[in-house]
């Protein structure tokens, strides 16, 4: 079976790449290690930002656009790429299953959160360590957590956590905020948030559930215990390009090189979504990409590109 093409991922930038591929006419492939539709959006409680569909639950989000696609005829399998082979016209897609062949490959594998790497944080996972405020925050109602961080992301999770808890620490390890002006000063003027600057995370302390961060103040080398519920940590994201063999030009930091096209440094291989290099990774730009990458699709099998 020769596949036109196969789609790399089920989040949003997967899923609609595979909606645009049937209404193209192109025999589509999904493959996915997540047996739950929509990837990282399906692990959050609500999206707010979608136009049209306002407060939508992230994983009805997910089902409604597998369900679009598996509507208009788009095959789904399960299962972990581990290497795309390019043979020029054809390209050989190998999963932990089978290898596939297809002439042009999405890759649309998201990213994933960065780790503090500190000793406790692994252990206490899902016990008071969070990687997502939206998931988790409402389970601190009344309880003290801390935000690591100091993007726009870090801001806006000491925000909406303050919404539940009884006090929010914004714990950044410099002495200014990198994340937007208009959030620092919603930071700043919020009655709940104490920002901690200067000061780094050591470990994360608990038996059974987070108890308190060990901390280190870089500027004097102070250290102290600040006593929390929760802790959760907001320092950035990474692509999932590891253990993938074959994968088109990277950046320093790991993300696919590509524009709003979607092209990567192979012909007929293309990024979109969160592994692409992009200003902003959301549900709104992981969708839009996968509607670029099969409109260059289809110009590459036309023999345009
Ligand atoms: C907690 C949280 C809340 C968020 N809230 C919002 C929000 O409110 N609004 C908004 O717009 N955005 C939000 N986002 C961001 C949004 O979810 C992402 O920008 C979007 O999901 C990116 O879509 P994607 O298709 O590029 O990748 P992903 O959604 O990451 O999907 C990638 C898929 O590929 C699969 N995959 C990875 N590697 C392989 C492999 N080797 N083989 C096979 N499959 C693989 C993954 O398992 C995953 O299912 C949120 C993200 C998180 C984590």
């Amino acid at each position: 079976m020769l596949y036109d093409v196969i789609i790399i991922g089920n989040g949003p930038a997967g899923l609609t790449a595979a909606i645009y591929g049937m209404r193209a006419g192109l025999k589509t492939l999904v493959l996915s290690d997540n047996p739950m539709s929509g990837g990282q959006i399906a692990t959050t409680y609500e999206v707010d930002n979608y136009p049209g569909l306002p407060k939508i639950g992230g994983m009805e989000l997910g089902d409604k656009f597998e369900e679009h696609a598996k509507a208009l005829g788009a095959e789904f399998r399960q299962a972990s790429v581990s290497s795309i082979e390019d043979h020029g016209d054809t390209k050989v897609v190998v999963t932990d299953k089978e290898n596939l062949e297809t002439k042009t490959v999405v890759i649309s594998i998201g990213a994933d959160h960065s780790k503090l790497g500190v000793p406790g944080e692994k252990e206490l996972t899902g016990m008071g360590v969070s990687y997502c405020a939206t998931c988790d925050g409402a389970f601190f109602r009344n309880r003290v957590v801390a935000v690591v961080g100091g993007g726009d992301v870090a801001l806006e999770d000491a925000i909406f956590l303050s919404r539940f808890a009884s006090k929010v620490y914004l714990i950044h390890r410099r002495d200014a905020f990198r994340g937007a002006m208009v959030l620092q000063e919603q930071v700043k003027a919020n009655e709940k948030i104490e920002i901690i600057y200067d000061t780094v995370v050591d470990e994360v302390v608990g038996k059974d559930a987070v108890e308190c961060l060990r901390l280190s103040n870089k500027k004097t080398g102070e250290q102290c215990e600040l006593p929390v519920n929760g802790v959760f940590m907001a320092v950035g994201t990474k692509p999932n390009v590891v253990g993938i063999q074959g994968l088109p030009e990277q950046d320093e930091k790991g993300y696919l090189v590509a524009g709003e096209d979607c092209a990567t440094s192979i012909p007929g291989i293309y990024a979109a979504g969160d592994v692409r290099t992009k200003q902003l990774r959301q549900v709104i730009t992981a969708a839009a990409d996968g509607a670029n990458a099969i409109t260059s699709i289809e110009k590459y099998l036309n023999g345009q590109k």
